[in-house]
């Protein structure tokens, strides 16, 4: 897990900074918005600690292209004491959550923990291609807002798809992922064609994008 803190007092920095490395995160600094920024831009965190007050870029402005640039990295801010306007503005900008200064460390590390913790439930069971959605963990698909039920061999067909995302897939790969050597590949690879069949009319205008490839197999992709 790697850690950004962006925060311009060194000694409050750094101190953090071995906090998070003594619970066995990756953690590093920036002390100023500028570097802040870019270090959150061109570098892969899974959380950054996030001060307001900053020399260069100030934390709202870090925050704002962070999000307009469409990274969905969780972020803590840290406002100054008594500045309500500070935490709702922070999280109207798209902060996860804040906390105040002086803070004690075990509750940063709580906080800590449960954005990991949230942002690890939802990355792990939610796959998503446009207005389809699988839930890996409920084993359900989703469009838009409706819950598609699917029958074992559905959902296995589409989760498979999922994972190979912007490929063909063969129907021999599909069958020998759905049916393992459970049958002979005659009847399996016809079986596919028959469940993909059902699984389109399930999928209503989610079907769109489930492509034939001709000669080939199937594609899960963007629709055009
Ligand atoms: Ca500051």
């Amino acid at each position: 897990m790697r850690i950004l803190i962006v925060e311009d007092e060194e000694s409050l920095a750094r101190n953090i900074q071995r906090l998070l490395q003594d619970e066995k995160y990756h953690a590093e600094c920036a002390l100023d918005g500028n570097s802040g920024l870019e270090l959150a831009l061109t570098e892969e965190y899974d959380l950054i600690i996030l001060d307001v007050m900053l020399p260069g870029k100030d934390g709202f402005e870090i925050i704002r292209q962070l999000r307009r640039e469409g990274l969905d990295v969780p972020v803590i801010m840290l406002t100054a004491r008594n500045q309500v306007e500070d935490k709702v503005r922070g999280l109207d900008e798209g902060a996860d959550d804040y906390l105040t200064k002086p803070f004690a460390v075990p509750e940063l590390l709580a906080r800590v923990r449960s954005l990991l913790r949230r942002k690890s439930e939802v990355s792990a069971s939610l796959m998503e291609l446009g207005d389809l959605a699988i839930d890996t963990a409920a084993k359900l698909a989703r469009y838009r807002e409706q819950t598609i039920v699917l029958t074992p061999k559905e959902y296995s067909i589409l989760e498979f798809l999922f994972y190979n995302k912007n490929r063909v897939v063969s129907r021999l790969s599909i069958a020998e992922h759905v049916w393992g050597d459970q049958m002979d590949l005659f009847t399996m690879t016809n079986f596919v064609d028959v469940h993909i069949k059902n699984l389109r009319k399930k999928l209503g205008p989610g079907a769109r994008y489930i492509q034939t490839v001709r000669g080939l197999g199937y594609m899960l992709k963007e629709a055009e």
